[in-house]
């Protein structure tokens, strides 16, 4: 047999796979991977039914279906006051995913460093070794995970490449404020660094908190890749369309590698989504959604002896279990799963020392009842 010198020796399974995986083994309600559990609008199902009936069944064009860049361009102008031109610097991608894996692809070449703050969402340091960058990741301490900017200069060198920042937060549900995007603009200001900015919780933010695009900021916008997703807008996770905004000068780059990696994106869906998006109470009335599940939820875990951390915005709620149990957080959410019957995720994974808060993550992006159903299994079990 010939033998293979694997790319990622350290990777396995993600663990979102893995504990979906056991959650639907055991029968254990799936507050692990971060996904709806309800139906999107079925106008939005209508619309995309239509599109494939009137023939968008084809290729479509590299960049994206024009009318949905146009969307995605009003949609970006209305919330943020930032002008991108949908023919030069908005591209639609295969999810959020693909969008950052092309935007590390793009701008990494070997040995160049990356900042990454961990707990980091899991795609982005396989991305840069991929590409022979290396990982220059800042742990984030509970229970309030800021990030220590003085530190983050010292990590800072002449091969410093990238930035990766992550607001709301996957999975500590933390979102940046005002001060960080001083911090962020005097540190990158003169460097020539850019910024992956991963967005896709953007629009699921709480207690009235501002979103802090890198889009409201120019002097930031200006080197930044910003990644959307439609997943967590429409709760349609499983169909993959996201997208990234850059400047032309980076675009372009850009889309030299999105056009050999998956070319272009279903373009049914993205005809079907362009009408859809042009409601903006759509996206509009998310935040009240989502904050409603999560106090809803947060409600609930308060009868447990689990003690929750603030959410400020994303699908998650964090919660820490050390006072309860030693186990470390797998062995934890393991037994949860197996025994209380609701799989959630242990944080350590997002770190890549392996770093154990006893901090566990709950996704609440799920219909009130199953909520409860979690929230009843968890009081019935002896914690
Ligand atoms: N973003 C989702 C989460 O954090 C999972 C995405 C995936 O499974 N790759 O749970």
């Amino acid at each position: 047999m010939t033998t293979i010198t694997s790319k990622l020796p350290s990777v396995g399974t993600t663990i979102f796979t893995t504990m979906s995986a056991l959650a639907t083994e055991v029968d254990a309600i799936n507050l692990s991977q971060g996904f709806p559990d309800y139906e999107c609008s079925p106008e939005l199902i209508e619309l995309v039914n239509k599109a494939m009936l009137d023939g968008h069944n084809q290729y479509a064009p590299m960049g994206g279906v024009m009318q949905l860049r146009e969307q995605i361009a009003l949609k970006t102008e209305k919330l943020y006051g930032a002008k991108y031109d949908p023919a030069t610097e908005i591209t639609v991608t295969a999810g959020g995913t693909q969008a950052i894996f092309t935007a590390i692809c793009t701008v990494v070449h070997p040995n160049d460093e990356v900042i990454i703050f961990e707990p980091a969402f899991d795609c982005y340091a396989p991305a840069i070794k991929l590409m022979g960058g290396v990982v220059k990741s800042m742990e984030l301490q509970p229970p309030d995970y800021r990030i220590d900017w003085g530190m983050v200069r010292k990590l800072v060198s002449n091969r410093t490449k990238l930035i990766i920042i992550n607001s709301p937060h996957n999975p500590t549900a933390t979102i940046l404020q005002k001060e960080d995007i001083d911090e962020l603009s005097a540190l990158v200001k003169d460097r020539d660094i850019f910024i992956l900015s991963d967005e896709v919780y953007e629009h699921l933010i709480y207690d009235g908190a501002t979103h802090h695009s890198m889009a409201r900021y120019p002097q930031l916008a200006e080197r930044s890749f910003i990644v959307a997703s439609f997943g967590k807008l429409f709760h349609v996770t499983g169909w993959k369309v996201g997208y990234c905004l850059a400047p032309a000068y980076l675009m372009n780059e850009f889309r030299k590698v999105h056009q050999y990696n998956v070319f272009s994106v279903n373009s049914a869906m993205q005809t079907g989504m362009a009408q859809y998006l042009a409601d903006e109470n759509v996206y509009l009335g998310l935040p009240f959604f989502f904050q409603q599940k999560r106090d809803h939820f947060a409600e609930g875990l308060k009868q447990t002896s689990l003690e929750l951390l603030p959410s400020h915005g994303s699908y998650f709620q964090l919660a820490k279990y050390g006072h309860l149990s030693d186990e470390s957080d797998i062995d934890f959410t393991l037994r949860l799963t197996r025994e209380a019957g609701v799989a959630c995720i242990p944080t350590s994974v997002f770190y890549s020392r392996c770093t154990d808060h006893r901090i566990i993550r709950f996704c609440f992006a799920k219909k009130q009842e199953t909520l409860d159903n979690a929230v009843n299994r968890l009081i019935n079990f002896k914690l």
